[in-house]
């Protein structure tokens, strides 16, 4: 059994900061009780490790956490830099899931290679388990992952949004002679330009090559962007003749609806989602959640596709999928052969699908004909889960759909625009990455403007929010902090 006490800052509802007393009592097979200020906060089962916190990175989602459905107060800060007791250095993987605690047998989501979607997870630093801009976390087992020795601290503090960028990349899959544009590159930005320029770097010996444009409002960012790889740069203020699709993809990472709305119009093929602001964008009430779902949104075929190509089969689940129609349309006739399709209202079939005794109990595809559907098939239930669409599920806009009032829906039914998205990465690959490309490894000297030490956490704050501070992070030295048998 070990205790540690330490302090650490509180972020509340209100937006501000407060001192509190935390305790951690346990062990990593039996156990953790957390106690604030001598009252138990949390119970955790097995499977969490103790680990010193270094570095802890800020990022927008923390600048937003007001906005996201979780309780506070909370310590926040999920881009973790830990060590150990014997000086080893760990990035951590934030989804406390089964599998990350080592449990995963025990959950249909974790069996099925979707542990960062476990339906029981709570979440470093964002949701319940206290985050690294305190002293101490309790880090999953499975989830703490040896940071080689060849890669920096300043870039290890990264991998957590370095890991996010190359998720996006990968499922954006640039073609040769695409133009991809990123859209308000800042902290999240600035790293997906530099997964962009690695990924089209490894496939330049197999001759594969696409165009990688940074687009900002502020144009100090634009030289930036192009040490990171951007090959073109354009800002938006000078530069309003921008035409609409102008790029076939467009990743947004500006964490604003009106981001959203500029990358549906410049973008031709697809626009990928990458941000959680916890607002209505778009027409859409429940986009964050869409994005931590790492849902898609595409337009239902208006005749049968062919084997292969119909919008499910980027799901690869192996089997005919399962289909929740709840648009006011019939079903094609060609539909019942190749799916298994429910009809109903997403509050019936959300039910229906809780009895699964297969699989996930979720349907793979929905096909709705609104916003509101859009919105009922990612959060039938309001803002609580389930969702009726599986994690990394397709939602699917009939041809019939109302579309007035969101530009994006619009765009998907009239033009056949695709909106992916996409939350986690993963923490093997991007260290692997950077630890065999010495140019990238040095991402964080260019990154990180500022450097804060832990107890001025209310400056970090202010200053990641402020413009000229591309990403700012926290460091904790020798705090006031006692261990005891
Ligand atoms: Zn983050
Ligand atoms: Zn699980």
């Amino acid at each position: 059994m070990t205790t540690i006490e330490f302090e650490a800052l509180d972020y509340r509802a209100d937006r501000t900061f407060a001192r509190a007393r935390y305790r951690y009592d346990g062990d990593e097979r039996s156990g953790w009780r957390i106690t604030r200020d001598g009252t138990t906060v949390l119970q955790l089962g097995g499977g969490y490790r103790l680990l010193r916190v270094r570095q802890c990175g800020v990022c927008s989602t923390d600048l937003a956490r007001h906005h996201l459905p979780f309780p506070l107060p909370q310590v926040i800060g999920h881009e973790v830099l830990a060590h150990d007791a014997d000086g080893r250095r760990y990035v951590v993987e934030i989804n406390a899931s089964h599998h990350a605690r080592g449990l995963g047998g025990d959950c249909a989501f974790c069996r099925a290679g979707l542990p960062t979607h476990c339906p029981e997870r709570i979440t470093l630093g964002i949701h319940d388990l206290p985050g690294g801009f305190g002293p101490w976390i309790l880090a999953p087992v499975a989830a703490c992952l040896e940071v080689p020795a060849n890669v920096p601290d300043a870039a290890a503090v990264l991998v957590e949004p370095f890991a996010a960028a190359l998720h996006a990349v990968a499922t954006v899959a640039p073609r040769d002679g695409e133009r991809i544009a990123v859209l308000g590159p800042r902290r999240l930005g600035m790293l997906v330009i530099a997964a962009l320029a690695a990924v089209r770097q490894q496939r330049r010996g197999g001759g594969a090559d696409f165009t990688i444009a940074a687009v900002a409002r502020d144009p100090a960012l634009l030289p930036l962007a192009r040490t990171f790889g951007a090959t073109e740069v354009h800002a938006l203020a000078a530069d309003a003749t921008l035409p609409s699709e102008a790029f076939d993809v467009v990743i947004d990472t500006t964490g604003s609806p009106a981001g959203l709305e500029l990358a549906v119009q410049l973008a031709r093929r697809e626009v990928h989602l990458k941000s959680t602001h916890g607002q209505p964008a778009a027409g859409l009430r429940y986009g964050t959640e869409l994005v931590v779902d790492e849902l898609a949104l595409l337009p239902f075929p208006r005749r049968e596709p062919p084997t292969g190509q119909a919008p499910w089969d980027r799901l690869r689940t192996g089997a005919r999928p399962r289909v929740a129609w709840s648009a006011a349309a019939a079903p094609p006739a060609w539909l019942a052969a190749r799916a298994e399709v429910q009809r109903g209202s997403a509050a019936q079939l959300v039910a229906h699908y809780a009895t699964a005794t297969e699989g996930l109990p979720r349907a793979d595809v929905a096909v709705v004909d609104s916003a509101a559907g859009v919105d009922a098939a990612v959060r039938p239930r309001g803002a609580a889960e389930p969702a009726l669409v599986r994690p990394r599920g397709v939602v699917l806009l009939h041809p019939d759909s109302a579309v007035a009032g969101s530009a994006l829906l619009a765009a998907v039914v009239g033009r056949g625009l695709v909106l992916s998205s996409s939350r986690c990465g993963d923490f093997a690959a991007a260290l692997r990455m950077l630890a065999t490309d010495p140019e990238l490894a040095r991402i964080g000297e260019r990154l990180i403007t500022h450097r804060f030490p832990a107890e001025q956490l209310v400056d970090a704050f202010a200053t990641a929010g402020a413009r000229g501070c591309i990403k700012a992070i926290v460091e904790h030295g020798g705090l006031g902090t006692t261990a005891g048998p």
